[in-house]
């Protein structure tokens, strides 16, 4: 693939089949992500979404095509680009019997972090997740939203370029959402990609873009307003309806 500095993720005609699956899970899959952006992925229950994200962090192996981080050839350099990428891990990833504290300093040990280094970066990253009478709480004892929180912490600790978000907000009050989403629009600020799925659409409808996925494929894909202008909707859920039951395909 031609490496370009204009896009912090590209893939092309990437395929992955499972093993074990007769199906296509991602289907020759062509799309790009630019600096900065929150771009959501949104997509009826296994179409794909997961198994996509999987390939571009370098935890699942593509069948085929080619997947470009930061202009790095994944899965081949998955080290390097693990250090510019964080993936906020669900909950149940979270060391349950561990304090919120232990959790984080467990992933940033993954990325090599020295201790004073860590220290600081948590000491401020708690302060921003309002987490800080916390750090010494056991995760199983955190309610949902703070678990939520904690994981945010784990995939910001070394600082990533790139953040992932599967299911970014959910189990989260309308307060919290909100809060999420400036935090999302601050780390924008600062030069950070943004790559979530959501079922909840519209939270998705707050991205710069959103991708629609169906069957492995990205069938549609733009900013929500002009998706909307396009399908002549209200909102973004009214084209997931339409689309995910193969009602509209080509607008
Ligand atoms: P959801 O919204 O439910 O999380 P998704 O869009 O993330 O779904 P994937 O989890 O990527 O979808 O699944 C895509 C397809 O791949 C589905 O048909 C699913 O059954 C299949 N699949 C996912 N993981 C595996 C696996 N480990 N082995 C075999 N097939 C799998």
């Amino acid at each position: 693939m031609s490496i370009t500095s204009d896009y912090v993720i590209e893939t092309k005609d990437l395929v992955k089949v499972y093993k074990t699956g007769k199906v296509k899970a991602v289907d020759g899959l062509n799309f790009k992500i630019k600096k900065g952006e929150i771009y959501a992925l949104i997509g009826a229950n296994g179409s794909g979404k997961t198994t996509l994200l999987n390939m571009i962090i370098g935890a699942l192996y593509p069948t085929s095509g080619e997947i470009s981080v930061f202009g790095y050839s994944v899965p081949k350099n998955r080290r390097t680009t693990s250090n510019y990428i964080g993936v906020a891990p669900q909950e149940y990833s979270l060391y349950s019997d561990l304090t919120l504290k232990e959790n984080v300093r467990f992933f940033s040990r993954l990325y090599r972090m020295k201790k004073p280094e860590f220290e600081e970066r948590f000491s401020e990253l708690l302060k921003i997740l309002r987490l800080e009478d916390k750090r010494k709480t056991l995760v199983k004892n955190l309610s949902g939203g703070m678990k939520r929180r904690t994981s945010i912490a784990c995939a910001l600790i070394h600082s990533p370029k790139l953040l992932f978000f599967d299911e970014a907000t959910v189990g989260v009050d309308p307060v919290l959402r909100t809060f999420f989403w400036e935090y999302f629009n601050s780390l924008k600020e600062k030069g950070i990609t943004l790559v979530l799925t959501s079922h909840v659409m519209d939270e998705a409808e707050r991205a710069d873009r959103i991708g629609l996925m169906r069957a492995g494929k990205l069938i549609e894909e733009g900013p929500p307003q002009e998706l909307k202008a396009k399908y002549n909707v209200e909102s973004i859920e009214e084209i997931f309806l339409l689309l995910s039951n193969g009602v509209i395909v080509d607008a």
